[in-house]
């Protein structure tokens, strides 16, 4: 983990996996494009983001309790093969 001590003016976000918040650039912004659901990695798509940890465990939270489709507001289910795809890449990145 970064070793970051000046969090005072940073905006947080509920991650819609595991609940807990966190500041919004340690978090993946998601935005539901034509029921797909698309990490915003620049948080620059327009419409409503929902917030998620960059961790395979607050992802498959997320998708267990339908929270992508809850939080986007979307009315059907919503595809998160794109999103699982940058979880683990960034998984990947941050092991050892
Ligand atoms: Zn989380």
């Amino acid at each position: 983990m970064s070793g970051r001590t000046h969090a005072r003016a940073c905006p947080e976000r509920t991650c819609v996996g595991c609940r807990e918040r966190a500041a919004k650039h340690d978090l993946l912004r998601i935005v539901a494009v034509e029921g797909v659901c698309v990490p915003d990695h620049r948080g620059t798509l327009p419409g409503r983001g929902a917030y998620v940890h960059p961790a395979s465990v607050c992802l498959d939270l997320a998708v267990r309790r339908r929270a992508f489709p809850r939080a986007l507001r979307a009315q059907g289910p919503l595809d998160t093969a794109d999103v699982r795809r940058v979880v683990e890449a960034t998984a990947a990145q941050a092991a050892p």
